[in-house]
């Protein structure tokens, strides 16, 4: 037995979906699944507009282009993130700008963020981490008074909930990936959530070659083929159709791995706020007395009884391209990566693979 770290969910209607895609020879970035996908999961997140694009970290990309961010501007973001979040700023020839994280939520701390403002500070880009939605109420409220643009990158919290109000609507816009370990999948791709109509139709335009509307094949300025396909967004809709299990059972894993890891002194499995609506992405086991070293241990260990780990995200500061970025100290995050993995988490796993997988856990905790 093997249990890898993640695995997609696919079902008969997503094979349907896919060949009445395939079938219909609408097969590129044209078709119909296209506009039902984009509207679909706009609603989802209680936004007005989506634009679907080829991955998450091109939706980051476009969404700071389309607002005019690059050169000489700031982007502040969590030192703890996926490293595509500082990527698609630098990319866009802007600088990111890392604070620390709240230990609690593993988000962007509010209260580290005005200490990092300069005149050149144009973006804040919370990202809602292994499925906690950042505390967005703060982070809107230190925006509007800095008059900055706030991006969720919202790649691993499909769904997820602040204060009542889904992850996706809160900024003004939003991103999100499909690729094939998150909540929900296309392969690849990505999209682009906002209320602001001219925003859409400015994502949309850069989206596909900046072409003009009026007069084809004429261009003014540099555009992107970021395009999704038809085929991908067949899948985005049958997973979209799903969405409620694929979310109920993220939660079901999440109170299976609880009840048989409960009891257990020195260690802890993702903590919600009561404001917030966890949308699980990978299950957190953190051990109080973790350093790197020590988890690569117990991750070896676990390996070796067939259960796959990862540790959690390295603090994007220690990557030796990014030396280069303004140092500042981030105490919470230095700490707290040494001590997380995540568990496998996917639609498949039953109640008994958690017992088998928790059991692992169990000795291995205890072999000092
Ligand atoms: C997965 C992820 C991305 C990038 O998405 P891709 O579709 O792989 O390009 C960006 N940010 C975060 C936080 C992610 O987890």
């Amino acid at each position: 037995m093997f249990f890898p770290i993640s695995k997609p969910s696919i079902t008969q209607l997503e094979i349907d979906y896919v060949t009445d895609a395939v079938k219909s020879t609408w097969i590129s970035s044209l078709g119909p699944y296209i506009d039902r996908f984009e509207s679909e999961f706009a609603s989802f997140c209680e936004a007005r507009f989506g634009v679907s694009v080829a991955n998450g970290t091109v939706a980051l990309h476009l969404s700071l282009v389309a607002q005019g961010i690059g050169p000489g501007d700031e982007v502040i973001m969590p030192n703890l993130s996926f490293v595509a979040t500082a990527n698609a700023v630098l990319h866009a020839g802007a600088t990111p700008v890392l604070v620390d994280i709240e230990p609690f939520t593993l988000c962007m701390d509010p209260k580290k963020i005005e200490a990092s403002i300069t005149p050149r500070t144009r973006v804040i880009m919370p990202v809602h981490l292994y499925g906690h939605p950042a505390d967005m109420p703060a982070i809107m409220d230190i925006a509007s008074r800095h008059r900055l643009i706030v991006i969720e990158d919202a790649a691993e919290a499909h769904g997820a909930r602040a204060y009542g109000r889904r992850v996706g609507s809160w900024g003004h816009c939003a991103t999100f990936s499909f690729y094939g370990n998150k909540n929900m999948t296309t392969g690849e791709g990505g999209m682009i959530t906002t209320n602001d109509e001219t925003l859409y139709h400015r994502l949309r335009y850069l989206r596909d070659h900046a072409m003009s509307k009026e007069k084809r094949y004429w261009h003014t300025e540099v555009g992107y083929n970021y395009r999704i396909t038809n085929i991908q967004a067949a899948l985005g809709c049958a997973q979209l159709a799903r969405i409620d299990s694929l979310m109920g059972k993220r939660r079901q894993l999440y109170t299976w791995y609880q009840s048989a890891l409960q009891g257990i002194s020195g260690i802890s499995l993702n903590r919600t706020q009561s404001w917030a609506e966890n949308s699980y992405w990978l299950i957190c086991l953190e051990v109080e007395d973790f350093d790197e070293q020590r988890r690569d241990a117990f991750m070896l260990g676990l390996k070796q009884l067939g259960v796959d780990t990862r540790p959690y995200f390295y603090p994007m500061s220690l990557m030796p391209y990014l030396q280069i970025l303004r140092q500042v100290d981030t105490p919470v995050t230095n700490k707290t990566y040494q001590r997380g993995i995540n568990l496998p988490t996917y639609f498949d796993l039953l109640e008994s693979d958690i017992t088998v997988i928790t059991d692992a856990i169990k000795k291995h905790l205890y072999v000092k």
